[in-house]
Parts: structure tokens; sequence; C-alpha cells
């Protein structure tokens, strides 16, 4: 077993009252590891520390140049063992390694962009009458970042958060889930040897009483958030406490426009990459396909083959394309889904069940199920794991009714050798990402982030940074007179 503590302050510390959380292989089913799990004293520890670094340390007096450089040693420290990181998340979530071992040098890449941001945050200077004052706006940090991630791409969605607050020179309390936290200790552990100063990033571990004190905590000045919808709703009531700015990354059902004059063959591709790569369990997964009625039954027939031909297996092998589900939680809502839905009239194509091979594991089969509408909750509802909804189409317009039918607005495919119709769905499609004959691409360049229930806020690209700053407007008279009728607003 290997036991995790959390770093507030400088140091590693276990939990107050030395509560633990067991956190189990979903491979294997064994528990591996533990998590200190953090009490609200904790909490309030880390974000004190936050506070302190952030009001009197050395990190507010830093340039931009500067902090950027802490960012470029960030982006060494973990380029200089993806292995670790890597097979610890594919440990504690059952991602594929050769998945993982990628993700944490692309990690690095995002740490690298916003180094590169860090020294061109600037405010302006309108151009105003001669005889009027001089106008200044600048930017400023925020303070106390508060950064929660979910056990899903955790590394990525820690790095879309710190990147951006730090560059801009905020303090960071970073909360993962009590799921799986050991990819974010390990990477933590790796930057201590970036040499930030002490209370920079603080990291706490704990469940939804301490993601509750950390997002209700007074001092906390900006939450950033990513995970499901109904934890959403509790942290939104929850800064009223604080008055903390918030930004919401939450899930998804995104739509999947297949036309019939697409590449039958990029569309398998492309629909299996949305659906089966990380089991499923992606807040973009393109988990509702819409065929024109044209080239419905070749690519349902092609993707049915291809599914049953998955190989499902240890997440650690690189031969495997599927490893299990992160969580019994997450198998046991499936099961219960597809059950509900299949009552209400859909039709499971293939899979729908847990692999014969495996005895152990969280493991789920890729399951095509085909609907005749819209109601069945499958379609309707995220379910964060390799399950697919097919459904038919005639007209464009009923294509886009469909993708624009689900509360979610997230992000969504376009499947066609059109470009005026790529791009009227572009336009018309509520998504906040659309991939065009392509899918699952990504770009620390571009925001990512969605609308109605899956969240407000962008995270990534170029204006992410500002959004962990405040603006500031300086009046400067330059007349030389003295101030006139104080009883008259100029
Ligand atoms: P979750 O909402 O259960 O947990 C996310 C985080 O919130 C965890 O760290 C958890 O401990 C914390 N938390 C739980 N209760 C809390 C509370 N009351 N106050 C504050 N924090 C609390 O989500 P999950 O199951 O870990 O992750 C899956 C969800 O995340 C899916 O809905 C998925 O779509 C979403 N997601 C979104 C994105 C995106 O970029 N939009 C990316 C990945 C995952």
């Amino acid at each position: 077993m290997k036991n995790y503590e959390m770093y507030i302050d400088g140091q590693w510390c276990t939990a107050s009252n030395n509560e633990n959380i067991v956190s189990i292989n979903p491979a294997t089913e064994e528990p591996w590891a533990t998590f200190s799990n953090a009490t609200a004293d904790d909490v309030d520890r880390a974000v004190t520390a936050a506070n302190t670094a952030f009001e009197h340390g050395e990190w507010r007096k830093l340039s931009g140049t500067q902090r950027g450089q802490y960012l470029k040693k960030i982006a060494d420290c973990v380029r200089s063992n993806p292995e670790l990181l890597g097979q610890t998340e594919t440990t504690d979530t059952g991602k594929l390694f050769r998945e993982t071992r990628w993700q944490a040098n692309n990690v690095a890449g995002f740490y690298d962009f916003f180094a590169g941001q860090a020294d061109k945050i600037k405010g302006d200077v309108p151009v105003t009458a001669d005889n009027a004052p001089l106008i200044l706006t600048m930017r400023e940090p925020l303070g106390v970042v508060a950064a929660i991630v979910p056990w899903n791409s955790q590394l990525h969605l820690a790095a879309v958060k710190l990147g951006p607050a730090l560059a801009a020179g905020n303090t960071i309390v970073l909360k993962p889930s009590e799921q799986a936290s050991a990819a974010v200790l390990e990477f933590t552990r790796m930057i201590e040897k970036a040499g930030l100063p002490s209370g920079v990033i603080n990291v706490v571990t704990g469940g939804a009483e301490c993601g509750q004190a950390l997002t209700s905590h007074p001092l906390v000045r900006r939450i950033s958030f990513t995970g499901g919808v109904e934890t959403a709703r509790k942290i939104i009531p929850a800064t009223r406490n604080n008055i903390a700015r918030l930004s919401l990354e939450l899930g998804g059902k995104s739509p999947v426009i297949v036309f019939d004059d697409a590449n039958i063959d990029s569309v398998v591709n492309g629909v299996i990459a949305g659906i089966f790569a990380a089991t499923g369990q992606s807040c973009a997964a393109g988990s509702r396909l819409l065929l024109h009625e044209n080239i419905y039954d070749i690519v349902v027939e092609k993707l049915v083959e291809r599914a049953k031909n998955i190989r499902i297996g240890d997440p650690m092998d690189d031969n495997t394309q599927m490893g299990p589900l992160a969580t019994l939680r997450q198998r046991e809502n499936i099961e219960r889904i597809l059950k509900q839905s299949v009552a209400m009239g859909a039709k499971i194509l293939c899979g729908g069940s847990r692999p014969k091979a495996f005895n152990k594991g969280w493991y789920f089969e890729p399951t095509i199920v085909e609907c005749v509408d819209q109601s069945p909750t499958v379609v309707q509802e995220e379910l964060f794991g390799p399950v697919l909804s097919v459904l038919r189409f005639k007209t464009e317009s009923e294509a886009l009714e469909m993708a624009n039918a689900s509360r979610f607005a997230f992000a969504g495919g376009i499947f066609t050798r059109d470009i005026a119709r790529a791009i009227r769905f572009a336009r018309r499609v509520k998504a906040g990402r659309l991939w065009v004959n392509t899918y699952r691409v990504t770009s620390a360049q571009v925001p990512f982030g969605g609308s109605k229930d899956s969240g407000y806020g962008r995270e990534s690209g170029l204006d992410a940074i500002n959004d962990f700053t405040d603006i500031k407007s300086i009046f400067i008279d330059t007349t030389g007179e003295p101030v006139a009728d104080p009883f008259v607003m100029r």
C-alpha cells in the first residue's frame, strides 16, 4: 500500500484527525493506496497558507517573467518522469497507460503555454481628450484560487487551472477527487523540485466535506471547478459565503451528427474515439450519434463490428484498447440506466454487460444502443461510460433540432464533406467546442467549456489568464487645476 499525504504550506502532512481514504485499483479491485481525509481545519490551514503566501510572501513581488520561469520548471519536472505519472494515474483510475503516459507529457506543454503568457498580462490606456484625466487599467491577481478536479484527466484539468492562475500571480489550493488523488499527489511531489515559495501551491485531499469547506472558505477569491452538475449545484450556494468568482466545467451529452456524404471509415474511427476511448469517461464523449437515414445501416453495422472487437483488459498493457471504469458506482449507474432505457424501448445492439472474461475489475462492454427517439434515459443522461446511443434523422433541420434537444451543451461532432453545411452546423449546434470530420483533438491554444448544464466559463486559450485577474481602473488628473465643484460628478 502506498500512503499519500497532503501538501500544505510546503510540508507533507496527514489529516489532523489521522483519517484516511482507501483507493481501489479498478482493474484488480484491490486497495492500493491511501489518501488523507482532510478536515475543515486542514482546509483552513491550506487556504490560510495560500493567503499568507499571496499577501505577504515573495510570490507577489516576482515579475511575470520570473513567474513564467517557475512554470517552465514545473513543465520540466513533469517531463522528467511521465512514466511515473502515467503509471500512477492508470493504477488509480484504470485509464490506459498508453494514454496517461502521453497525457503527462502533454500536460507539460500546457505549463509551457501558460509560462509564455505570464509576462504578457497587460492593461489599457484609452485615448482621451487632452484635458481629460489619463485613464489606466491594470490587471491584478485575485488571491487564493480553489482548484477542484475530478478523477478523470486530473493532471490535465489541474494544469488548465494552475497554469493561468499561477501565471497571473495567484496562489492555489488544489483538491483532487477522493476516488483517485494519487496522480495529483505524485505530480505535487515532482514539482517540489521547481522550488516555488511555500504556500503558493497547496494540495488537500478528501471528499464532499473537504470540497464544501474549501468552496465556502471566506479567504477563497476564485473557484475553478470541474466535475458533475449535481456537485456544481452545491458549490454555487457555497459561494454565498465568500462571493468568490466561479467557473464550472461540467458534464455533457455531446451529439455527433453524420451526413450521408461523409467518409464512412473516418466516421467509424471518429465515433469510436469519441465514445470508447478512455472507456467513455470523458466530459466531451460523443455519446449521442445522429445518423442520416441513407448511411444508418452501414455505419451501425461497422460500429457494432468494431465495438465487438475492442480489446478490453489490463490498462497497463499497451495492447489494451479499453480498460475498466474508474468506480464501481459508475458501473452500477450504467447498468441501471440501460435497464431503464430498454424498458422505454431502447434496443441494445452490442455489449450491455460485464465482459465474461473477467471475474475481477470494473469492466463493462463497449455498448451500442439503438433509440427511435431521444426520450430514453440513455439519451438524456451522461453515463460517463462506453455507451453510445444511435438515432436516425432525415433532414438537416431534424438533425439540428435533435442535436440541440439536450440539457447539456458541451461538445459535438459534424461529419460531412459539404463545407457549407459543416459551417452551418458549427454555427448553430449549441456547444463550447465542435469538431468537423474529426473528434477528441485538443490544444492549449483554444478555450474549452460549455453552457447550459455543462457549466460556464472557459479554460485554456489566450484569454484564460484574464479569468484569474481583476481589472482596476485609475484616473489621473492631467490639468494641474484644483478639484472643481465637489457636488458634480465629472
Ligand atoms: P464529482 O462532481 O463527483 O467530483 C468532482 C470533484 O468535486 C471531486 O474532487 C469531488 O471530491 C469534489 N466534490 C464533491 N462534492 C463536493 C462539494 N459538495 N463541494 C465541493 N467539491 C465537491 O465528479 P466526478 O465523478 O469526480 O467526475 C465526473 C464528472 O466530471 C462528469 O460529470 C464529467 O463530465 C465531469 N468532467 C468535466 C470536464 C470538463 O472539462 N467539463 C472534464 C472532466 C470531467
